[in-house]
């Protein structure tokens, strides 16, 4: 039996679900659809760019493509130019790897001003995605994050860094020519509980408090008094790191300096059309366990806030959704109606699955469970799909006006970034236009 399966994301998850299906079966067509003409998702748009050794992951994730029956189709946007109905009527089954492309809100007066923003698009515009609006950093020398796990210390770092150091990441050249030009003094990381509550990592906590020229400010009272007994290594080691540098002299020339304030919540930002200051309110936890106001009031001039307390994915075009949960439902990747029953043939992976948790390697095991379960679901006596009924969607995606992208093209793009890179004595500068993206794949 000849089967088929679309991948609808070309992220981490969808290339590693891909990975794991041809492992198991290589006989399997796979077709893996994405609406940039770029493929690896937020491995390419949302790690930080100076994290180079988690990039090389795209190395290996590349490697999907060598196998001759997966196709990559760029330029496809599921629910616009391709619905569910078209690929369940063409392929055997579908996996869903669309991630979460949006962000949580605060919901706080003043979040609307200029320089009110999320991280999630702040990390899209340095790390040159197409679609991310433009960020001037002249004049801006106060910045807060609000949120304190992985992407607050990203955004963090990455404004704490000399740019010189930020010489040798793919970022786009108009992005370090602004990050080269910006004077930020001081940065903000505000967590609306405690440091033993911080979702941030050992790892990248170090990182972002051992970087040249950045000076920690962190309340004692913050590290004080907090029972150890029950904690685990990671919260530990966090508390040992952020002691570490609040009572470290800084010997040295201080560039910028880091504020690291817990059990604070912005209540309001201020200023006529653009951020000036934000109110923060102290906050504690009651009896059970919320987060409640203290009734400590500080006002801090902060010129950009960047929201990073969380992602959240949106609902796929005729898929089911849990719009509490923020995902697919499912049940170990098997798509199930708001009912519970199950939707045959769907599938999800990454954190359309799961939500927005875990590092890249995550989807690895989590994409295995998916594809596990979806062979055992396949009809060994029949198949949906054959060539003719796939050759039938082009030739639908083509009467609809869309031409899909090829590996190939995605190739071109590489290859324009390196030469690129070359021209600034780097290694690679990535190409951040819609028209610099299109003008390449059409130039077959
Ligand atoms: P996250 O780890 O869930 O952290 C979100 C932070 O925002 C938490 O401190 C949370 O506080 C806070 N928060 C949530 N709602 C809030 C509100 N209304 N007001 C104030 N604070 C609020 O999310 P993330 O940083 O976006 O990271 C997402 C995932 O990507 C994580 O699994 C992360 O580890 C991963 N990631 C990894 C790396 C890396 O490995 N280098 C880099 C980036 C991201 P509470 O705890 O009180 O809810």
């Amino acid at each position: 039996m000849s089967w088929s399966v679309a991948v609808v994301g070309a992220g981490p998850s969808g290339l590693f679900a891909a990975q794991s299906l041809i492992r198991k079966r290589p006989d399997i067509h796979i077709d893996i659809y994405d609406r940039l003409p770029t493929p690896f998702g937020l491995l390419r748009y949302g790690v930080a760019p100076d994290h180079t050794s988690i990039k090389s992951v795209a190395v290996a994730l590349a490697r999907t493509f060598e196998a001759e029956q997966v196709h990559f189709r760029g330029l496809v946007h599921f629910g616009k130019d391709v619905t569910r109905n078209d690929l369940l009527g063409a392929y055997d089954a579908v996996i869903y790897a669309v991630g979460a492309s949006e962000d949580l809100r605060l919901n706080i007066l003043g979040e609307e001003l200029i320089g009110s923003t999320s991280a999630r698009e702040f990390v899209a515009w340095y790390s040159g995605h197409p679609d991310a609006r433009d960020y001037g950093l002249t004049g801006v020398t106060s910045v807060m994050a609000v949120g304190v796990g992985n992407v607050a210390v990203d955004v963090a770092r990455i404004l704490a860094k000399d740019a010189r150091a930020l010489d040798s990441t793919d970022m786009p050249e108009t992005v370090l020519g602004e990050l080269r030009r910006a004077a930020v003094r001081d940065i903000w990381l505000v967590g609306r509980r405690g440091a033993q509550h911080a979702k941030f990592t050992p790892v990248e906590l170090r990182e972002l408090l051992k970087t040249p020229g950045l000076a920690v400010d962190c309340d004692p009272a913050d590290l004080d008094g907090i029972d150890e007994d029950h904690l685990d290594r990671r919260t530990s080691t966090n508390l040992s790191l952020l002691r570490e540098a609040q009572s470290g002299a800084f010997d040295g020339e201080v560039r910028c300096t880091l504020h690291l304030r817990f059990w604070r919540r912005p209540l309001e930002l201020r200023g006529d059309s653009e951020v000036e200051s934000v109110v923060l309110g102290g906050t504690r936890l009651d009896d059970d366990g919320r987060v409640v106001d203290s009734g400590l009031r500080e006002e801090i001039p902060t010129d950009l806030v960047l929201r990073a307390i969380g992602y959240r994915s949106v609902p796929l075009p005729g898929v089911s959704f849990d719009a509490d949960r923020g995902i697919v439902p499912n049940s170990e990747g098997r798509v199930l109606t708001p009912d519970g029953a199950i939707c045959p043939r769907e599938y999800v992976v990454g954190w359309i699955k799961r939500g927005p948790i875990g590092v890249i390697g995550t989807n690895k095991s989590d994409a295995n469970q998916t594809v596990t379960h979806l062979l055992a679901d396949l009809d060994p006596n029949s198949s949906v799909s054959t060539v003719e009924s796939r050759r039938r969607l082009s030739d639908t995606l083509a009467a609809r006006g869309v031409s899909p992208s090829s590996f190939d093209d995605w190739k071109r793009i590489e290859k324009a970034e390196t030469n690129l890179g070359m021209q600034h004595e780097r290694d690679r500068t990535k190409i951040e236009t819609w028209h610099e993206l299109l003008d390449l794949c059409r130039s077959r």
